[in-house]
């Protein structure tokens, strides 16, 4: 019978752990983590997310300042007002929510965010530390993963771990992550031929391809650990992963459901990095 990955389960664990770090952070500086979240426009779905992250915040004891910006705000008011948060001292994290308009580079306002208040670590000086094995901020979703991992005692060691899905937010630093734990890591994307001969070799699958129940039972060595990122909302309104959960469940030893599993840990690995970013400037100093 599998294991069902519960990421709740863990993520309130995390956050037990990161309130109690801020309450030691405030008393020994006498000002809380601040985290700042810029979100341009009305896109539904990101206010909700918004929303979660100022919830997330406070409930840890961080301070959180909301910035909505009108969807007409041109590139240069954004970063005018990145650079604001970028001096202010009592900001550790600045999160710009994605997607932004059409008319606005994403690229170079994620450039204009200081690296060490990057708490996406979506800069490349971040996204390069990652590279080199030498990193302080890790992007929120593959390193909600590593946590889940770690929760339940799943080693990686040696172990052959496939990545569904290259994007820079999830597929390629979740390879790295693995690889720096010293698991064996093939990464396969829209072009890789014969997908299942390669999926089935997964000790631990981890499958971020934003599609609805597309790994099935044949894709699955027996035994394997099965992190599903997909979120994908279905024409019923339910949520449903990337994988066929009921169909593989009877072949893994663990999984993550959707929703439940990855998806609670990414804002409290946003807050662990909002922590981590305001005990380093504390630290450098
Ligand atoms: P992207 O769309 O940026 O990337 C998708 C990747 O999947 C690409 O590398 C693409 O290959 C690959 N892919 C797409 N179709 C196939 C296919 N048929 N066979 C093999 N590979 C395929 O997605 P994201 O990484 O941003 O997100 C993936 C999923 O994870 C989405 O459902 C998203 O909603 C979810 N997500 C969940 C989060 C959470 O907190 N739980 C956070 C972030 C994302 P190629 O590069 O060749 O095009």
């Amino acid at each position: 019978m599998a294991e069902i990955i519960n990421g709740k389960v863990v993520s309130a664990s995390v956050r037990e752990e990161i309130a109690r770090e801020v309450a030691l952070f405030r008393e020994e500086h006498g000002v809380a983590p601040g985290l700042a979240v810029i979100i341009v426009g009305e896109d539904p779905a990101s206010q909700v997310y918004v929303r979660n992250k100022h919830k997330g915040c406070t409930e840890v004891g961080m301070y959180s300042l909301q910035i909505p910006m009108p969807a007409e705000t041109t590139e240069e008011e954004l970063l005018e007002k990145i650079g604001e948060l970028n001096a202010d001292d009592s900001i550790h994290g600045i999160l710009v929510q994605l997607p932004l308009p059409k008319h606005i580079n994403e690229d170079r306002v994620i450039n204009s965010i200081l690296p060490e208040k990057d708490v996406d670590a979506f800069h490349p000086t971040n996204v390069g530390k990652i590279m080199l094995g030498k990193y302080d901020l890790l992007p929120c979703t593959p390193a909600g993963i590593m946590e889940l991992l770690s929760f339940y005692n799943v080693d990686i060691r040696g172990k052959e771990c496939v990545v569904l899905g290259r994007s820079n937010i999830v597929g390629k630093p979740m390879s790295q992550l693995l690889l720096a734990k010293d698991g064996t890591v093939t990464v396969c994307h829209s072009k890789t031929v014969d997908l299942a001969s390669v999926t089935r070799r997964a000790d631990i699958l981890v499958v971020a391809i934003g599609r609805a129940g597309f790994v099935t039972a044949d894709m699955i060595k027996p035994g394997a650990v099965v992190i599903d990122v997909g979120i994908n909302r279905l024409d019923n309104g339910k949520l449903m992963g990337d994988v066929d959960y009921d169909g593989v469940l009877d072949k893994v030893s663990m999984i993550t459901p959707v929703p439940g599993g990855v998806g609670p840990m990414t804002i409290t690995m946003l807050l662990k990095n909002t922590l981590t970013a305001a005990k380093k400037k504390f630290s450098d100093k």
